[in-house]
C-alpha cells in the first residue's frame, strides 16, 4: 500500500481514561498531520465499574459523530469501542469498529484481577495463582481465546494481544522465553490469526512500561504466515501520545513483511474482512 498519513485507530478521552476531550485529540491528531483517526472509549464491564456507562456513552457516541461532521473535509473520524472481554455485548451497528480486548481475569481466588493496572495487583494475582506466572499468563490467553471464539461476529481489532506481559519487564513475574509460555501465546494466535484483524500497539512502551510493542516480535512471524491484517496504535489516553513511535513501527512492521493497514481500511472492509488478509 503507497505511504499514507498518520492514523490511530486506538484512542481514549476524558470520557473514560483519558486525559483530553475527543476535540482536544481530534485537533492534536490534524496537527500531527494524521489522515485518519478512530475513537476506542472504553465499555462498561460491570465486574470493576470502569469504563463510559449508558447516558456516558450515548454522550460520547454523539461527540465522536459531531468531529466526524466538523472534520468531514480534513480528517477522517471514526467512532469506535473498545469493547472489554467482562462487559456486555454492544450493537455492533452503533460503532465504525469495534476493538476487543481482554483487562480481566478470573484468579483461582475466585476474583476478578485487572491485567492493565498495577506491579501491585499483578504481584497479588500471580500469588493467587501459587505463585506460577506462568498460570497466570496462560489464564490471560485462554480468556483471549474465549472472547474471541463467543465474539467472532462483533470483535473487529483484536486489542493488544500480549497485554498480559506489561508489567513483566525482565520477566519479573514469568519468563516470556519459556515454551510453556510461548505455545500459550502461539496457540490463540494461531487460532485467530486468520479471523480478524491485530493491532500491533505501542501504549506500553509510552507509558514506559515495556521496550517493545503489543504483542512481541516473536509472535509477528504468526501474522506473516497468515496473512493477517495489522493496524499499527497508540493507545493514546493524551493528544500528545497519538503519534507515539508509529512510523517506526510501521517501517518495522513493513520491512518484517506484515500485511500493514490502517483504520481507515478496517472500516471499508467491515462486514467482510476476508478481503484485508494478503493470503
Ligand atoms: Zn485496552
Ligand atoms: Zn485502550
Amino acid at each position: 500500500m503507497a505511504a499514507r498519513r498518520l492514523s490511530n485507530g486506538h484512542t481514549h478521552t476524558s470520557f473514560c481514561d483519558g486525559q483530553n476531550t475527543p476535540a482536544e485529540m481530534a485537533a492534536g491528531a490534524y496537527a500531527l498531520g494524521f489522515g485518519a483517526l478512530g475513537f476506542s472509549g472504553h465499555s462498561f464491564c460491570p465486574a470493576d465499574g470502569f469504563g463510559m456507562q449508558d447516558e456516558t456513552l450515548a454522550a460520547y457516541r454523539a461527540e465522536v459523530k459531531k468531529l466526524q461532521a466538523e472534520y468531514a473535509d480534513k480528517m477522517l473520524i471514526y467512532l469506535g469501542l473498545e469493547l472489554d472481554s467482562l462487559s456486555t455485548p454492544v450493537n455492533a451497528a452503533d460503532y465504525d469498529y469495534i476493538i476487543g480486548s481482554v483487562h480481566n481475569i478470573s484468579t483461582p481466588a475466585a476474583r476478578i484481577c485487572c491485567t492493565d493496572l498495577s506491579p501491585e495487583e499483578t504481584a497479588r494475582a500471580v500469588a493467587e495463582f501459587g505463585g506460577d506466572g506462568l498460570a497466570y499468563a496462560a489464564a490471560y490467553f485462554a480468556a483471549v481465546d474465549e472472547m474471541l471464539n463467543i465474539r467472532e461476529d462483533l470483535v473487529d481489532i483484536v486489542g493488544h494481544f500480549d497485554l498480559v506481559c506489561k508489567f513483566n519487564a525482565d520477566g519479573r513475574f514469568f519468563d516470556e522465553q519459556n515454551a510453556a509460555y510461548k505455545k500459550a501465546a502461539a496457540q490463540v494466535l494461531q487460532r485467530h490469526a486468520r479471523k480478524f484483524v491485530f493491532e500491533i500497539n505501542t501504549g506500553g512502551m509510552s507509558r514506559g512500561y515495556l521496550d517493545r510493542p503489543y504483542p512481541d516480535y516473536w509472535l509477528w512471524e504468526i501474522w506473516r504466515d497468515a496473512g493477517t491484517p495489522v493496524v499499527i496504535s497508540s493507545d493514546a489516553h493524551l493528544a500528545a501520545a497519538l503519534d507515539f513511535q508509529l512510523s517506526r513501527m510501521t517501517e518495522k512492521a513493513r520491512n518484517f513483511g506484515l500485511n500493514v493497514i490502517d483504520i481507515a481500511d478496517v472500516c471499508a472492509a467491515r462486514g467482510n474482512i476476508r478481503q484485508l488478509f494478503s493470503r
